[in-house]
């Protein structure tokens, strides 16, 4: 093991590979590390990805992709579907990813771009020097060793600890910190290339479920509930096992998942004195759909070209790095988070009787572009009266 780099990367999710494929191409020596034994697994994940959202940062290959995704069903709790078709006849509005693949492949092209990788190796602290984070300090196999480094990014996804370590406040409120299970299931009588949504508080309170499929009769079946409802018989895995009894009796459980997705406000600042913090672990999940594979290559991508320009300037203070949380917060995705989470805000007041009438209201929508900015948009234009809560928070939709 080296004992310096230019860029240190903590975790090998999207957002790590990213940061460090960007910051090997472009010359630093970096060094990705991820305290499991393998990339990749376990996939806390359904997988799904927007085509759009995918081909700005890798190829579609036909190696991680387990299925293409052409027809979105928005299920209302009194059974009514909201159909969403593409008006692009035979295109391809998004993928449901084989992660296990993926990431290894992200992973692999920071390798080969020359990023050193080093598996079954965690952080468990930082070094800092003068209040400027330089560095951590590595386990492996239990022996500790110290590796410095101009910038640290702390990519280690929803259960972030470097960025605590490091004296910044990374705590999601329990309401806001979605509880999930997932099962991939086999034998299901499923549309091939459509992903299903089921919502209402019976369902899935504050949340909602997923089937995503995954090639033949065989899908990712999951919950993500807020954390503040969750209890006994209550728990994410109850109301799979319900739903899953009654809709696909036949189905067999071929894997179990749990896990968690920040839903919450991103954090207030994802830059400090030699660190940045991206992906899950700077709180940039989508707040309205729990995505956040995207989100993790954004920010992952664009703090390492930040690194790579505060180093070449020797300047790798809190004030240079800053201009990574002013661009990704400015950008069109960074408002587009806070615009979603006013909406999720607004859903999740919402009862099943006006989530049914909001669903009735359309059994159809044709859209060119799938966004949920343009769902929300035709929601909107069909019931000038049922959401005017939703008009007046202003959220620049016109
Ligand atoms: C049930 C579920 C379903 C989801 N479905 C979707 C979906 O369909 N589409 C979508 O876009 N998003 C989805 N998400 C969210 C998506 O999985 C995450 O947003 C994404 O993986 C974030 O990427 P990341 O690189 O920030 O973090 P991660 O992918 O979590 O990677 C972080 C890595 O850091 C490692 N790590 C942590 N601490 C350390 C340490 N101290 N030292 C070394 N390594 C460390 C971890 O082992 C992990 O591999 C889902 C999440 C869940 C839980």
């Amino acid at each position: 093991m080296k004992s310096k780099y230019d860029l240190l990367v903590v975790g090998g999710g999207p957002g790590g590979a990213l940061a460090a494929r960007t910051a090997a191409e472009k010359g630093l020596s970096t060094c990705l590390l991820e305290k499991r034994p393998a990339i990749g697994v376990p996939v806390r994940c359904a997988e799904g990805i927007g085509k759009e959202a995918l081909v700005e940062y890798v190829k579609p290959n036909p190696s991680y992709i387990s299925a293409e995704i052409n027809r979105a069903e928005l299920v209302a709790p009194d059974g009514t579907s909201l159909i969403l078709e593409s008006r692009v006849v035979g295109s391809k509005v998004g993928y449901v990813l084989d992660r296990k693949i993926f990431d290894r492949c992200l992973v692999a092209q920071a390798a080969d771009a020359g990023a050193d990788v080093m598996v079954k190796t965690r952080a468990v602290a930082p070094l800092i020097t003068d209040g400027v984070v330089n560095g951590a300090i590595l386990e492996q196999q239990g022996k500790n060793t110290p590796v410095t480094a101009d910038v640290v990014i702390a990519a280690d996804g929803v259960e972030s600890k470097f960025a605590r370590w490091c004296g910044i406040d990374t705590t999601v409120p329990v309401r806001e910190a979605m509880t999930c299970a997932q099962y991939l299931m086999t034998g299901l009588d499923i549309e091939e290339h459509t992903t299903v949504f089921y919502l209402g508080n019976e369902i899935a309170p504050n949340g909602y479920l997923w089937v995503f499929p995954k090639g033949g009769r065989t899908a990712n079946v999951g919950i993500g509930i807020s954390g503040k409802n969750s209890r006994a018989g209550h728990r994410a895995k109850d109301y799979l096992d319900r739903f899953v009894h009654t809709r696909f009796p036949e189905g067999k459980i071929i894997e179990q998942i749990v896990g968690g997705v920040p839903v919450c406000k991103p954090l207030p600042c994802t830059a400090a004195d030699g660190l940045l913090i991206a992906g899950d672990a700077a709180r940039v999940v989508d707040p309205l759909t729990g995505g956040g594979i995207y989100n993790a290559m954004y920010t992952g991508k664009l703090a390492a070209e930040t690194a790579v320009n505060a180093i070449s300037r020797g300047n790798v203070s809190k004030d240079a790095l800053g201009n990574y949380d002013t661009m990704w917060r400015t950008s069109s995705f960074g408002k587009s988070l806070y615009r979603n989470w006013q909406i999720k805000e607004y859903f999740i007041t919402l009862s099943d009787m006006k989530l049914n009438a909001l669903v009735q209201s359309a059994t159809t929508l044709d859209l060119e572009n799938f966004s949920t900015l343009n769902i929300i948009k035709e929601l909107m234009k069909r019931n000038p009266g049922l959401i005017p809560e939703l008009a007046m928070l202003k959220l620049g939709l016109g």
